[in-house]
């Protein structure tokens, strides 16, 4: 399925889900009613995460009636598929009130997960609700429909660029999750990770927006979030300038030991090289204890060698940053002319980087029978 790449969303325009508090305030003043009844429809959507108006009982009936012969409706995304695994791992087609049947983008859902917030502080113990299957889990979001980015290892890149998602859609999965889950604000351990299909400094201002509704309105703490870029230098520079309570962890997809090697499987990096990219990461005004991660796929033969270990831990050192490594397997997809890398290969790789002082960390495949890969179980379902 290959939709035009210029086309714009979308969104629902008459969708409540994706306003701030103040714009759902603004909202009800122009049907007349008091401002603070915003606040109610803010709490019903994204506290206690209802998805029909029906279901706001702070509001009036008269009211409710009024908003859904206005033409307004929760507009939340919904989840249309669901993929378990063995290990606990679900993976979800999502849907946008507005999207034609088959547009979706995955998110994922990772009880225990090894989702790389390893060894950066957000794992430290902390109570989960009681009685549910899970002390902590991690949700795995997507910011676009496909990819422009175009890596050579990636399966959402094969889907190409469809279209940005609209903050309300990004922040949707989150909730839509939630909701299944169960999951208790302040109580529950969640970490969020915008490293599903797509690039999120692509779509910097949605994606932005969403985190600030997930802060503001969802009451999630932006220091359990983490979002992975390419490399989008620009994208990282603006980020540099957020302000600290609504700016999510950084990580880079570095994926290689040099220029040479990363413009081979990374095209992007021929527009902004290894070089560009740590010079705007530099400008990041990292917290306390805050790491930059550094994301690394591991292709059989191309860029796991030991050597190569040692090349990155150099590159990472002089680079003067708190950094840690995140390492995973390439997880294999139809029609991408790479091998996984060989589990020897694997561990003597990690294992040099720590030897040279540079924390790093094996992420554990999630979900495998289920098509665990970025952008794998979309182009498996819809074919
Ligand atoms: N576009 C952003 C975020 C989404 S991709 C980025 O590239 O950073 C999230 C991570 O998945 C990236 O680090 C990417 O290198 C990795 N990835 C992509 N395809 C993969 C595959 N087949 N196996 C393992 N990791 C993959
Ligand atoms: Fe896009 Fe990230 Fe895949 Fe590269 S790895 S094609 S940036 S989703």
């Amino acid at each position: 399925m290959q939709l035009d790449a210029s086309r714009e969303p979308a969104g629902c325009p008459t969708a409540l889900f994706g306003l701030t508090g103040d714009q759902l305030a603004a909202e009800m003043e122009s049907l007349g009613e008091p401002g603070w009844r915003g606040r109610q429809l803010a709490e019903g959507l994204y506290r206690q995460r209802v998805d029909a108006l029906s279901a706001i009982t702070t509001l009036s009936k008269p009211l409710r009636t009024r908003l859904a012969a206005e033409g307004r409706q929760v507009g939340r995304p919904r989840i249309v598929q669901v993929f378990q695994s063995v290990d606990g791992t679900e993976r979800y087609l999502v849907q946008g009130p507005a999207d034609q049947p088959g547009q979706t983008v995955e998110t994922v859902w990772m009880p225990e997960g090894d989702d790389g917030e390893s060894g950066d502080g957000a794992d430290q113990p902390q109570e989960s609700g009681e009685g549910k299957p899970w002390t902590r889990a991690t949700i795995c979001v997507s910011s676009q429909v496909g990819c422009a980015v175009n890596c050579q290892f990636c399966l959402t890149a094969k889907l190409g660029f469809q279209r940005n998602l609209t903050p309300g859609e990004i922040a949707g999965q989150v909730v839509a999750v939630m909701a299944r889950h169960a999951v208790e604000v302040g109580r529950d351990r969640l970490n969020l990770v915008f490293m599903g299909m797509g690039e999120p400094f692509l779509n910097y201002d949605n994606f932005m927006a969403a985190v600030r509704l997930l802060v503001q309105e969802v009451g999630l703490s932006p220091q359990r979030m983490t979002v992975s870029t390419s490399g989008i230098v620009p994208g990282i520079e603006r980020f540099a300038l957020e302000p600290a309570e609504f700016r999510p962890k950084l990580a880079i997809s570095l994926n290689a030991p040099n220029d040479a090697v990363r413009a081979q499987i990374m095209p992007i990096n021929r527009k902004w090289p290894i070089e560009s990219v740590l010079e705007a990461v530099s400008r990041v005004n990292l917290r306390p204890r805050e790491r930059i991660t550094f994301e690394y796929v591991l292709l059989g033969g191309v860029n796991d060698a030991e050597g190569q270990a040692l090349e990155v831990a150099r590159l990472i050192r002089r680079a003067g940053l708190p950094a840690k490594v995140n390492l995973i397997a390439w997880n294999p997809g139809p029609g991408i002319p790479y091998v996984t890398p060989h589990p020897p290969a694997v561990e003597a790789f990690r294992t040099r980087l720590a030897a040279e002082g540079i924390p790093s960390y094996l992420r554990r495949p999630r979900g495998r029978d289920i098509y665990a890969a970025c952008g794998q179980l979309k182009r498996t379902v819809e074919g």
